[in-house]
C-alpha cells in the first residue's frame, strides 16, 4: 500500500475525471491521498473532495497567496483545520521563485500559521522554494515548533540536515527521477528512509515515464521505485516505511 501524501486533485485540471483518477490510484495501490487546500478560493472544493472516504485534507494558505490570509480567512481556516478529515496546516511557507506576494508578507503570514498548528497541535506541511535560509531562521527563531514535513524538498544535504534535526520529515516528488537532478538523489541517498515521505503534488511534476503530461496520484508509485533504486532497498520496503511514516506524521487513523 502506498499513500500520496501531497496531491491538488481538487485543480480543475481533473474536474473531468477525478474519479477516475481516484479509482486508478486505488487500483495501483495508492490506497490514500491526502488533498492540499491552500487557496482560500478552494477550500470549499477541497472539503467537498475530502469527504471521500479515501482522501484526507490539509489546509492553509500558500505563499504565492499570503497576500489572502486576514481576519476573515483566518477564522475559516480555523474552523476548516479542526475538520475530521483535516490532517494538517499546509501548504504554508515562502516561495522566492515567483514571490506572488511581497516577502514580509510571506514570512509573517508562514509564522502565523505555524502558530496555528502549535495551537491545534496539527503538523505542517512546508512548501519552500528558492528560501530556504529565511525559511531556516524562521524556524530556529520559534520557541515551539510542530512536526511536519517539507514537501517537494529541493534544498542541499546541509540543509536537509538543518531541517532533520528540527525533526521535520522530506516529502520527496517526481523530480527524484529527472536525469539532471543529482543534488536531490544525493539527499535522498543520504537520508534515512524513517525520515521520507513520498507525495506526486500532482498535477505539476510528473515523475520522468510521464513528463510532460498531467500528474495523477497513482503515478506516486513511481517515486517509490526510485528511491528503492537509488537507496538499493526493497521496493516493498519503501512502500511500507514511506507508508508508515505518513500515517505516524499526519496521525491518520487507518
Ligand atoms: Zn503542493
Amino acid at each position: 500500500m502506498l499513500i500520496d501524501s501531497h496531491a491538488h486533485i481538487s485543480d480543475e485540471k481533473f474536474d473531468s475525471d477525478r474519479q477516475d483518477v481516484i479509482a486508478r490510484a486505488y487500483d495501483n495501490d495508492v490506497k490514500y491521498i491526502i488533498e492540499v487546500g491552500c487557496d482560500p478560493n478552494e477550500w470549499d472544493k477541497v472539503l467537498e473532495i475530502s469527504k471521500n472516504q479515501n482522501i484526507f485534507s490539509m489546509f492553509g494558505i500558500h505563499p504565492h497567496d499570503a497576500i489572502k490570509f486576514n481576519i476573515e480567512t483566518k477564522t475559516k481556516l480555523e474552523i476548516l483545520l479542526q475538520d475530521k478529515k483535516c490532517v494538517a496546516v499546509g501548504e504554508i511557507g515562502l516561495d522566492y521563485h515567483y514571490d506572488l506576494s511581497p516577502r514580509d508578507v510571506q514570512k509573517n503570514v508562514f509564522i502565523e500559521h505555524i502558530k496555528l498548528a502549535t495551537k491545534l497541535n496539527k503538523p505542517v506541511c512546508i512548501h519552500c522554494r528558492s528560501a530556504y535560509s529565511d525559511m531556516l531562521k524562521i524556524l530556529k527563531e520559534l520557541k515551539e515548533l510542530p512536526k511536519g514535513v517539507i514537501h517537494c524538498f529541493s534544498g542541499n544535504l546541509d540543509e536537509a540536515k538543518q531541517v532533520l534535526d528540527m525533526g521535520f520529515l522530506l516529502g520527496i516528488d517526481g523530480p527524484c527521477t529527472y536525469p539532471k537532478s543529482d543534488k536531490l538523489k544525493e539527499v535522498v541517498a543520504k537520508t534515512d528512509i524513517d525520515k521520507l515521505l513520498i507525495e506526486t503534488d500532482c498535477p505539476y511534476l510528473a515523475p520522468q515515464a510521464y513528463r510532460g503530461q498531467r500528474n495523477e496520484p497513482s503515478y506516486v508509485v513511481e517515486i517509490a521505485k526510485k528511491i528503492s533504486e537509488i537507496k538499493n532497498v526493497p521496493f516493498e520496503e519503501v512502500c511500507k516505511i514511506t507508508t508508515d511514516n505518513t500515517i505516524k506524521l499526519f496521525k491518520l487513523g487507518i
